[in-house]
């Protein structure tokens, strides 16, 4: 194969590369997609529990080290479309206060160089790409937005209906969570989503979630000038020889390797994969790594602290699509607990066959309960609380080139305190106030470490060339021609699910090149 010229090539094609896609085909420039991964299969297995959940059967092969060099499988997905094609969808704005500087009880989340005022026009218009469900105005903690969401809130199931009626009893502000499902509950025979339950942490076979394969990837590929390509690993970035500027990506194509140039190169891996690239690409003029003379490539990795959690209900549980409601009344802290804590939402609704192999439902529950009759009366919530950035949690890469993560857990304080109050609060809830038990299913793995789902920083962006590696454009400051557009940009991640906020700095950077290819 020849090499090939392009005007911009998109490495990775998940909530960044393949929004960015989108947004740029219509330019008629010529646009080069490489994904390491290949299209998901559209199969039955996309809806079983067993091959999902328990055989992770659309976890893609990757070693990557531990902090103490002992290999682990991480968390990822490598398909068109990235993370996004497991992902539950829940696609949240950051707060308005996330942007700024915000103390937390093990020390201060950083300002962004860019407010939310900047970002909020991208926001309405991913939600609006991506048809987010949604209602604004139950959330005390949302920040403002100049348009409507696209579609009307998913209705409550009457059993997670009476959790919102008994959590505003109690003086919270449960809110119908954001969601990106192609449902029509007003118009149902013709809904694109049937309401299964079996949509988070689990592909969609009729694309009728709101993933970067569906919104992204395919509409930009109705364009001519768009061509993609699979199965295709990008291994290194050459530059000139005065390091300005690259001049050839390298990719691992099939059995291959082969060479593309292009004026823009844009780096949507993912957090920990675009760190890895750039760490790869070192040559005499960036020896410690491509765009890495501050020594920032790689550092303040992040991943959320995250909990999974079953409660059990009094009454039986029947609901089938169950992430319809967040509440955000402890985001900021609470008068007893002046820092934040996090987010509570809920998680896909479980099954019995999920917990098999889950020990602590097995030692704490099943002794006394049978699993069929746990899985009838559970409700799952997710917990998120921010995870600070920290220098020392980064990546490197070990001497056979693979990932190494080296990651502390941080925040924990702020983190137990959610997961007490939620237990505080479950005898108001028609909940069994005993148990709030931790399920690991949704971790994927029982090792924290692995759980990247939510990864982000690694690449922060920033005003300051030695604190950060991305200028504002998320230009890395070193090489004119680089970007990048995954999740590594954060300088702090909040605690919301990342990936609408992924996707509306896409379509901003986005804004950015088109205006430099002259096309805007
Ligand atoms: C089970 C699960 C549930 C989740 N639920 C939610 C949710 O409800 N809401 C939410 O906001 N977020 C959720 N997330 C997180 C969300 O999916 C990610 O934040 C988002 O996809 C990150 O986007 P990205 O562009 O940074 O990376 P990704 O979407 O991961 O895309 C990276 C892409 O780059 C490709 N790639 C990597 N290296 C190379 C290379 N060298 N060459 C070529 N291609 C490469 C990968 O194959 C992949 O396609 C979830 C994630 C998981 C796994
Ligand atoms: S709930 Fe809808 S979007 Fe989710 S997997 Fe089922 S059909 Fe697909």
């Amino acid at each position: 194969m020849s090499d090939e010229d392009y005007d911009v090539i998109i490495i990775g094609t998940g909530a960044g590369g393949g929004t960015l896609a989108r947004h740029l085909a219509p330019s008629g420039r010529r646009i080069l997609l490489l994904e390491r991964g290949d299209w998901l299969p559209r199969e039955p297995q996309n809806w079983s529990a067993q091959d999902v959940f328990v055989d992770s059967r659309y976890i893609s092969p990757d070693t990557w080290y531990d902090a103490k060099g002992k290999t682990f499988q991480p968390q990822v997905h490598y398909f068109v479309g990235g993370a996004t094609k497991l992902y539950g969808a829940a696609l949240y704005r950051l707060r308005r206060e996330d942007f700024g500087e915000l103390h937390h009880h093990d020390g201060l989340s950083p300002a962004w160089p860019i407010s939310y005022d900047e970002m909020e026009p991208y926001y309405t218009l991913a939600e609006q790409l991506y048809a987010v469900h949604g209602a604004r105005g139950e959330d005390p903690t949302e920040p403002s937005s100049s348009a409507p969401y696209p579609h009307p809130a998913l209705s409550h199931e009457p059993r997670i209906q009476q959790l919102s009626d008994d959590l505003a009893a109690a003086g919270y502000h449960p809110f119908h969570a954001p969601c990106g499902v192609m449902l029509d509950e007003s118009n149902v025979p013709y809904s694109t989503c049937v309401r299964c339950g079996f949509c988070d942490g689990f592909p969609c076979p009729l694309h009728a979630k709101s993933d970067a394969e569906v919104h992204g990837v395919r509409p930009a590929l109705t364009h001519p000038n768009v061509t993609l390509l699979t199965n295709a690993t990008v291994v290194r970035l050459d530059t000139n020889p005065a390091g300005t500027a690259v001049t050839d990506v390298v990719v691992d194509l099939e059995d291959e390797r082969v060479t593309f140039t292009a004026d823009v190169v844009v780096m949507s891996c993912g957090a920990a994969n675009t760190a890895k690239l750039l760490l790869a690409s070192a040559n005499d003029r960036h020896p410690n790594g491509l765009a890495n003379g501050s020594d920032q490539v790689g550092r303040n990795y992040m991943f959320h602290n995250s909990q999974a959690v079953l409660a059990l209900s009094h009454e039986p549980n029947p609901t089938v699509f169950q992430k319809t409601l967040g509440i955000n009344d402890f985001y900021f802290g609470t008068e007893d607990f002046e820092y934040p804590m996090g987010n509570i939402q809920m998680v896909g609704k479980s099954t019995e066959e999920m917990y098999r192999g889950e020990k602590p439902i097995e030692t704490k529950l099943a002794p006394t309960r049978v699993l069929s009759d746990i899985a009838s009366h559970a409700v799952d919530f997710w917990l998120s609380t921010e995870d600070l950035p920290r220098p020392d949690n980064r990546v490197t890469l070990e001497a056979d080139g693979n990932v190494k993560l080296s990651y502390q857990t941080g925040n924990k304080a702020a983190s137990d305190r959610l997961y007490h109050q939620l237990k505080s609060m479950l005898g108001h809830l028609g909940l069994h106030p005993d148990h709030l038990i931790p399920r690991h299913a949704y971790l994927k793995s029982a090792i924290p470490v692995a759980g990247v789902a939510h990864q982000a920083g690694t690449c922060r962006f920033g005003t300051d060339p030695a604190a950060s590696v991305l200028d504002t454009d998320c230009r890395t400051h070193e090489v004119d021609n680089l970007y990048a557009v995954d999740t590594s940009f954060f300088p702090s991640i909040g605690a919301v699910n990342p990936a609408l906020t992924a996707m509306a700095n896409a379509l901003r950077v986005g804004d950015h090149l088109l205006d430099r290819l002259g096309t805007a």
